[in-house]
C-alpha cells in the first residue's frame, strides 16, 4: 500500500492541482489556509492509498524535466486591438488562434462572475478574450487537466497555458507527450492568494465591491507598464501600486505563495513548448528593426523552446511583427528567468500581520513605504520615450 500526498512544509506545494485531477476516487480537494493559499486535503474515507497523487507531484521532490537553448524573439501582434488588450505584445492570442483555427481548444485563466480566477477551456475566438491579459493572482486549475486529457485522447488539438508550475503539473498528470498538445508557459515571479486580492478589491472599490465587473492589472490606456483598472457598474477606478496595497506588495515580491520563493523552474528550465513574457527594457535599435510597431502598446519576448514550439510559432508568424534576438538581453530585466523571487525581511511580519489582523496589516504597512511612493511618483512623470533613451544608455 502506498502513501497519499502530505504537505509537510508550505514551500513543497505550488498548488498546481495535478494531484486533484490524478485521484480517481475524487478524494482530494483544495482547501484554503489562513492566508488564503490553496493546498490539497485528502478525505481518508475515500482514499485507497494508490499513491497516484504522490507520483504526479513534481514540485518538491522530483525534477520536472525542461527545455533548453530556446530561439528568442521580440514580437507583437499585427492586430492593434489585440496588442492593446493583451498584457505584453499579444503573442498568446496569436498562438491560441492558430490552435482554434485547427478546430482545437485553448485552456487559460479567466475571471468568474464573482471575480475569482480559474482555468477554463475556450473553443472560439469570441471566448478567447476571457483568457487575454495577466491576472496577478493564483488561478485554480480545477479539473481542467482531466478535460484537456480527454480532448487529447479524442485527437483534438489542445493549447494549455499557465504558469511554469501548472504546465509541469499538467505534463506530470498526462504522463506522456501528446503530439496534439501545445504548452505555453509565462515568465512568472509568483502569485498571491485569491483571499488577498478579494480583500484588496473591497478596499479599492469600497461599497461598489459587489458591482465589480472586470479587473485589469495591465490597462494599456496607461501605456505598457504595470498600471491597471477596476471596472464597476458605474465607474472605472485606477488600479496600481499607488492605489492598491496588494498591487504595491505584489510588485515588491512580498505577498507570494511560499512555493514561489522556492520555485525550481528558473533554475531547472522552461516547462512550456513556448514561453511568453514582457520584453521589458527592449533597446530602441531592436524596436526600430521591428518596423511598424508601437512600443507603448507592448512588446512580448518569446522563447521557442523545442521543435513543437517551432512548428506552432511558424503557424502564427504571419499575424506577428517580430525580430530574432537573444536570451541574455531578455534576462537583463527579467531576473525570474534565472532565479526565484526572494522575500524581503518584511515578508514574514507582513504575512503574520495579515493572518492576525486581516487586510489592515497591508494598509498600514503600505503607507510606511514613503520612499517607494515618492520614487514611483517621479518615475511616472518621465515620458516613455525618455525612459527608453535612459535604458539605451544604461544597456
Ligand atoms: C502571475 C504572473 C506573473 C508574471 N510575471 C512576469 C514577469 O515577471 N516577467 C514577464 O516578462 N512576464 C510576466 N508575466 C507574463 C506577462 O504578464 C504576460 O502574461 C505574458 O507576457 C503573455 O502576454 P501576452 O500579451 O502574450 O498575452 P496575454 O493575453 O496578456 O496573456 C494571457 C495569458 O496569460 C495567462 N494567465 C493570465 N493570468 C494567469 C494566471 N494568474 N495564472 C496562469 N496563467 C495566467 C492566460 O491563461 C493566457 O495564457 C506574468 C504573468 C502572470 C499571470
Ligand atoms: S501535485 Fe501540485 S497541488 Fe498537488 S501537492 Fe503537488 S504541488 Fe501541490
Ligand atoms: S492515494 Fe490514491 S486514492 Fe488516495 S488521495 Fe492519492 S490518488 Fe487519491
Ligand atoms: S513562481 Fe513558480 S511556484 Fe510560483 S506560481 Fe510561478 S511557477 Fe508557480
Amino acid at each position: 500500500m502506498k502513501e497519499y500526498i502530505a504537505i509537510e512544509r508550505a514551500e513543497q506545494c505550488c498548488g498546481c492541482g495535478a494531484c486533484v485531477s490524478a485521484c480517481a476516487r475524487d478524494a482530494i480537494t483544495m482547501k484554503e489556509d489562513e492566508a488564503g493559499f490553496m493546498y490539497p486535503a485528502v478525505d481518508e474515507s475515500l482514499c485507497v492509498k494508490c499513491g497516484r497523487c504522490k507520483d504526479v507531484c513534481v514540485f518538491a521532490e522530483k525534477g520536472a524535466g525542461a527545455n533548453a537553448a530556446p530561439q528568442v524573439y521580440a514580437a507583437a501582434h499585427k492586430n492593434k486591438n489585440i496588442q492593446k488588450t493583451s498584457s505584453s505584445g499579444g503573442l498568446f492570442s496569436a498562438l491560441a488562434q492558430a490552435v482554434l483555427d485547427k478546430g482545437g481548444a485553448v485552456f487559460g485563466a479567466a475571471w468568474a462572475e464573482d471575480m475569482t480566477l480559474a482555468h477554463i477551456c475556450v473553443q472560439n475566438e469570441k471566448e478567447l478574450a476571457k483568457l487575454r491579459g495577466s491576472k496577478y493572482v493564483q488561478s485554480m486549475t480545477g479539473t481542467t487537466f482531466r478535460e484537456a486529457k480527454k480532448m487529447l485522447e479524442e485527437g483534438r488539438y489542445v493549447c494549455y497555458s499557465g504558469t511554469p508550475c501548472q504546465i509541469a503539473g499538467l505534463k506530470a498528470y498526462l504522463g506522456k507527450d501528446y503530439e496534439n498538445l501545445l504548452t505555453v508557459d509565462i515568465i512568472c515571479h509568483g502569485v498571491p492568494s485569491m483571499k488577498m486580492l478579494q480583500d484588496d478589491l473591497k478596499y479599492v472599490a469600497g461599497e461598489n465591491y459587489s458591482k465589480i465587473t472586470d479587473v485589469k492589472f495591465r490597462d494599456k490606456r496607461y501605456g505598457w507598464g504595470v498600471k491597471g483598472s477596476v471596472r464597476t457598474a458605474d465607474a472605472t477606478l485606477k488600479y496600481n501600486a499607488g492605489t492598491s496595497p496588494y498591487y504595491f506588495y505584489f510588485l515588491k515580491g512580498e505577498v507570494y505563495r511560499e512555493s514561489c520563493y522556492h520555485c525550481r523552474f528558473p533554475a531547472e528550465g522552461r516547462q512550456g513548448d513556448i514561453t511568453l513574457g514582457d520584453y521589458w527594457g527592449i533597446r530602441t535599435d531592436l524596436i526600430k528593426k521591428m518596423g511598424d510597431v508601437n512600443p507603448d502598446w507592448g512588446i512580448s519576448c518569446v522563447l521557442v523552446n523545442n521543435e513543437k514550439g517551432k512548428q506552432w510559432f511558424k503557424q502564427c508568424e504571419k499575424a506577428l511583427t517580430l525580430i530574432s534576438t537573444d536570451r541574455q538581453s531578455v534576462e537583463k530585466r527579467n531576473k525570474q528567468l534565472t532565479s526565484a523571487s526572494k522575500p524581503l525581511p518584511e515578508h514574514e511580519e507582513l504575512l503574520q500581520g495579515y493572518i492576525r489582523n486581516g487586510y489592515a496589516a497591508y494598509q498600514s504597512g503600505y503607507k510606511k513605504h514613503l520612499k517607494d511612493h515618492i520614487i514611483r511618483g517621479i518615475k511616472n512623470m518621465i515620458p516613455p520615450q525618455v525612459k527608453r533613451k535612459i535604458n539605451d544608455i544604461l544597456h
